[in-house]
């Protein structure tokens, strides 16, 4: 056999086993802030809540309005979490809600809990901003994917995109739209903050549609702020999953929100169900309180004392109560987000 004849062979053998190996191993994976992890190995996952939540460049610039040793905070309450059971947590904090991938890298490290980062944009665009095409976008939501966050080697595992009350704003709508190419380039799936008492998700996913996204690959978050089980099914009829995450929440109470959530079990969607708290270990210290101002974090910690665990430890009892099997309590935390990161 002469030598092109012997390289050829190689080549076709290397091809062969290539294509051997991708067959069997059907193995997914999912960026965390420390790397990789494959989706088997996610556990108990909370698929939306933040680590502290400020605006962009807070944590960079003026980090004293956070107040002494905050990261140090942070670790212990998810050391805290870890030590009950809490293995991942997708930190829903885009840019403009202050994200800094340094510190969730380091306090993943320090208390063994997986952090998911996001990338993407939530409601704060600032007025120079506004103008950037939906490629621009993308382009921008992409690389945090594929090379890292601010220079960093830490990568974004999910895009976000956001609208409220006032339905997708053009300037969203652009953001939007940017999400969609990136995932469409990148592979990586999709939350989307909506307004579900106006039923903004239909507006979200009609332009997604036009952007040929799987909806097996999105999910709609803050869901349980409504008790409409209509068109909650008609959002899962389009092969979304729905972030029940907010809890205890308000205006529609914790307990109404059980029953949507046990109507929907009921129902047979209990694998399209994602439930998470949307709550933040840390905020500003807010010295300055008027009419406009965010909550205080004592008042945020008087409604919601068990943060991270509050399903755990209230919300689960209550659905066992209500007659839901314990499989199906770890059906909610454990396969559906492995099954959302693997686009099931
Ligand atoms: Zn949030």
């Amino acid at each position: 056999m002469g030598w092109k004849n012997f390289s050829a062979l190689i080549i076709i053998l290397f091809a062969n086993g290539y294509n051997i190996g991708k067959g069997v191993h059907t193995m997914a994976t999912v960026n965390s802030v420390l790397g990789p992890i494959d989706t088997d190995k996610l556990g108990f996952t909370l698929m939306h809540e933040h680590l502290m939540v400020s605006s962009a460049g807070i944590p960079q610039v003026y980090d004293r309005l956070l107040g002494d040793d905050y990261i140090e905070r942070i670790v212990q309450g998810l050391k805290k979490a870890k030590a009950s059971g809490i293995d991942t947590i997708v930190d829903a904090t885009t840019f403009d809600l202050g994200r800094d991938v340094t510190m969730m890298a380091e306090v993943s490290r320090r208390s063994g809990v997986n952090i998911i980062a996001v990338t993407g944009w939530w409601l704060e665009l600032p007025r120079f901003l506004n103008g950037l095409s939906a490629d621009q976008f993308a382009d921008l939501f992409t690389r945090e994917i594929e090379e890292g966050i601010a220079g960093t080697s830490n990568k974004a595992g999910l895009l976000k995109a956001a609208s409220d009350i006032e339905g997708v704003s053009p300037a969203e709508e652009q953001i939007l739209r940017g999400v969609a190419r990136a995932y469409r380039r990148t592979g990586v799936p999709i939350m989307l903050h909506s307004y579900s008492p106006g039923q903004v998700g239909r507006q979200q996913i009609a332009i997604l549609r036009e952007e040929a996204v799987d909806l097996r690959h999105v999910k709609l978050d803050h869901s349980n702020d409504t008790t409409d089980v209509e068109y909650l099914t008609w959002i899962l009829e389009q092969g979304c999953y729905l972030g029940m995450d907010r809890y205890p929440g308000r205006i529609t109470s914790s307990q109404a929100r059980t029953r949507t959530m046990k109507a929907l079990i009921d129902a047979g969607w209990a694998h399209r169900l994602l439930p998470s708290h949307d709550y933040s270990l840390l905020w500003l210290r807010l010295e300055g309180l008027t009419q406009n101002s965010p909550m205080s974090q004592e008042e945020r910690e008087k409604r919601n004392p068990h943060g991270y665990l509050y399903i755990k430890k209230v919300v689960f009892p209550q659905l066992k109560k209500l007659g839901v099997p314990e499989a199906v309590l770890n059906q909610l935390c454990i396969d559906g987000p492995r099954n959302f990161f693997e686009g099931k």
